[in-house]
């Protein structure tokens, strides 16, 4: 291949692109631009020890400067892409240059919905997606009294967590009838609902918010909580559009398949801007370091024709107060639940479906979770009786 490859988007994806190209051999230009205007950094923490005041700024950056130049990876920060040509094999900068390429990767991330909410666009109403975001958050802590939380998920509750240790009345209005209800089972959900509430915080479950005013949030039902901080935490857009205006395949996210190839010829795509397309033909988009990692990885080997799909079973992970929720699998139509509890707040959900394991939720339980990625990944499925016995090592399983 000649020419240089250019990446587009310097965040989690981008960045392990740059890395693997290197790792398959492939010794020409690699450029990676960035449309924010720092190196690439770790989103995870600015929603957990970072927004609690516990992690400092530099222990975000993934790789210092030294392995740009050691690498020989072309890094400009502060550039944004505004249009590519797939046939032309060029991408035009937001000034107006253009850059050709021989390869192409897409791993522009995503950006948190807004929702058009009466008030959304208050200074004092706030998303979390990126560092300049959760600066403006954690400035407006320093002096807030009561913060409203739209949206039970993830990165709402890590927001929910840090506001209380920071010292301020914190209410989180959910629509649905449990917290994170689109990624945990209700075992799980129960759970956060009894630390969060044992927090001070209250939560509100089945109601939408109708508006929001400089005094606080008004929900449908007519309840009001006054806020002089709210965080929108309802989900996140793929950042497809450059992808869709370049005649690449897209639904909601760019098409790729397990190797990351997009509908187009030398361009790939990898993080949050894909969409996968299974074996089954569903798609699945997944917001993770995880996905991010691996996509990025079989991506950069795509595009010096190499297959090298990845399949490991998916995994998350979450902190909120003392507690760490680590997920691997997917629990959904399990049909049986084996737990292994060893304290109140240490405990592990096993999930079977048709006698097969196919999830393992851990709470405060790491070496749990890392078992059940490898049992998960090496398809072992551990008798449940095993399983439910906190004296048996688990370890052994694995022999
Ligand atoms: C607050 C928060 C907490 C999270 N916590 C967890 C967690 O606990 N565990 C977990 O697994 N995942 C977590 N995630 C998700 C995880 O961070 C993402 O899945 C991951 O960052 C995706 O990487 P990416 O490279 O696809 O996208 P990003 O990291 O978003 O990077 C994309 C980059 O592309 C840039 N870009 C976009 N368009 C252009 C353009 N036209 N030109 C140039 N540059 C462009 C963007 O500015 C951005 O810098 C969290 C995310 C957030 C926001």
């Amino acid at each position: 291949m000649s020419g240089p490859i250019v990446i587009v988007g310097a965040g989690q994806a981008g960045l392990q692109i740059a890395e693997s190209l290197r790792t398959e051999g492939f010794d020409g230009e690699v450029v990676l631009l960035g449309k924010e205007r720092h190196a690439p950094y770790q989103r995870p923490p600015l929603s957990k020890a970072w927004l609690a005041g516990e992690s400092a700024d530099d222990r975000l950056t993934i790789r210092g400067p030294d392995f740009f130049a050691t690498k020989r990876i072309d890094l400009r920060v502060g550039v944004e892409v505004a249009r590519i040509d797939a046939a032309g094999r060029k991408v035009f900068l937001g000034d107006g240059a253009a850059l050709s390429w021989s390869g192409l990767a897409l791993a522009t991330g995503a950006r948190a919905r807004r929702p058009g909410l009466p008030g959304a666009e208050l200074p004092h109403v706030r998303v979390l997606r990126d560092f300049e975001d959760a600066k403006e958050i954690s400035h407006r802590l320093d002096s807030a009294r009561n913060i409203v939380i739209i949206g039970g998920g993830f990165i709402g509750l890590e927001v929910a967590a840090a506001a209380r240790k920071r010292g301020c009345a914190t209410v989180v209005v959910e629509a649905l009838d449990r917290l994170m209800a689109r990624a945990v089972t209700p075992e799980i959900s129960a759970f956060f609902a009894d630390l969060h509430r044992a927090h001070g915080v209250e939560l509100v479950f089945g109601e939408q918010v109708a508006e929001i005013s400089d005094e606080g949030v008004k929900t449908a039902a007519g309840a009001f909580f006054p806020a002089d901080l709210v965080v929108l935490g309802v989900g996140a857009v793929a950042n497809d559009e450059l992808g869709a205006a370049g005649g690449l395949d897209v639904s909601r996210g760019i098409v790729v398949d397990d190797c990351g190839r997009t509908s187009a010829k030398d361009i790939v795509a990898a993080g949050d801007c894909a969409v996968l397309r299974r074996a089954d033909g569903a798609l699945r988009r997944f917001e993770s370091v995880q996905y991010a990692v691996e996509g990025a990885k079989a991506a950069a080997a795509a595009l010096l024709g190499r297959s090298k799909p990845f399949s490991a079973a998916p995994w998350f992970w979450s902190d909120q107060y003392d507690v760490k929720l680590q997920m691997a699998g997917s629990s959904e139509g399990h049909d049986a639940l084996i737990e292994r509890r060893s304290g109140d707040k240490a405990f592990s959900l096993f999930y079977y479906r048709q006698g097969e394991l196919v999830a393992v939720d851990s709470v405060n339980r790491p070496g749990e979770h890392l078992l059940a990625r490898r049992l998960l990944d090496a398809h072992l499925s551990p008798d449940p009786v095993l399983i439910g016995d906190p004296e048996r090592d688990l370890r052994l399983l694995l022999r």
